[in-house]
């Protein structure tokens, strides 16, 4: 039978006016949430393809929900979004993931990514707000990977633009996530401070099987590094896929068949397991 979180969670939809009382119920439990400690930061390893070697980490978050146990990103983030809750939540997955850097790095990672909203890039505070975190953790900016989706880019693209390029002055590391499902121009792309391009799983899961997608993926990754991007693909789910990605000259793997997120504290063992320490 169904028995989905969704059954019990007060679902977002987004035709609900912004002060429909599900709506409002939703954004306390959001706002409550952070203060509870009911947010939790997951990290997912990413690998360099030709050496096998850990070099990276995905922050992705969950909401540890004390009725409706752990609820997935893909149910709270599209309405944090919408209401502009979204900041308040970046700034908290930055601040845990800085928080993990320098365990994490000492054990051989030399960044974590961390995922922007088309709302994040539209805030004039967000680099002193960064700035701020990174001062108070003691991390520098190139400790981090900043990823950011064709849409929230195409949203706004002059504002879109100025904060990337603050962004990368001020020493992060840009990624374009989901790349290929949008529409971004050759162009546009090429104006872009980016250092690498995230092909999006769709394209991944299947060059093992799908002569269609391997293509793809393998002209993406000559673009790639033909602007001078490192390429990256998520959604590795078996040895195969990995296999062909190194042939094709992939720089960086993420997928259930290196691992899954897992919480901050299990990274670290994963981490020095992996290393052999
Ligand atoms: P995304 O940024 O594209 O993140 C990758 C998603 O793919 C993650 O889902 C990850 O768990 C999943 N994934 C990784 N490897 C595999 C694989 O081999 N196979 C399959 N089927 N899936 C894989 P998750 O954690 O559920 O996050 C979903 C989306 O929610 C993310 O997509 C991102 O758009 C958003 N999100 C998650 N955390 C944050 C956050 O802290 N801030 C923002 N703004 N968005 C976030
Ligand atoms: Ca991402
Ligand atoms: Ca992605
Ligand atoms: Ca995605």
């Amino acid at each position: 039978a169904k028995r989905g979180k969704s059954a019990h969670m007060a679902v977002y939809d987004p035709g609900f006016d912004a002060g429909s009382q599900k709506t409002l119920t939703l954004l306390s439990e959001l706002r409550h949430a952070i203060g509870a400690h009911e947010l939790r930061l997951f990290l997912q390893p990413k690998i360099d393809v030709a050496t096998d070697m850990l070099v990276g980490a995905e922050a992705l978050v969950r909401w540890q929900h004390p009725t409706r146990g752990m609820v997935p990103p893909g149910q709270f983030i599209p309405f944090a979004e919408d209401t502009g809750f979204v900041r308040q939540l970046t700034l908290w997955v930055f601040e845990e993931a800085a928080r993990q850097w320098a365990a994490l790095h000492a054990l051989g990672l030399h960044r974590i990514s961390v995922n922007l909203s088309t709302r994040d890039l539209l805030d004039p505070e967000l680099p002193t707000r960064f700035d701020a975190i990174l001062r108070r953790q003691g991390v520098p900016a190139t400790a981090f990977c900043l990823e950011i989706t064709e849409s929230a880019v195409m949203n706004e693209p002059k504002r879109a633009l100025a904060m990337l390029h603050t962004l990368a002055a001020a020493g992060f590391e840009l990624s374009i996530d989901d790349y290929g499902e949008g529409q971004t121009s050759l162009s546009y792309l090429k104006t872009l401070p980016v250092h690498e391009l995230k092909i999006d799983q769709i394209f991944i899961k299947q060059i093992d099987r799908d002569e269609k997608d391997a293509t793809i993926v393998r002209s993406t990754i000559g673009l790639a590094h033909s602007l001078g991007f490192r390429a990256v693909a998520e959604g590795v789910e078996n040895a195969a896929i990995l296999v062909l990605l190194r042939e094709l000259g992939c720089d960086e793997a993420q997928g259930y068949h290196l691992a899954r997120p897992m919480p901050a504290a299990e990274m670290a063992a994963w981490a020095r397991q992996r290393a052999g320490l």
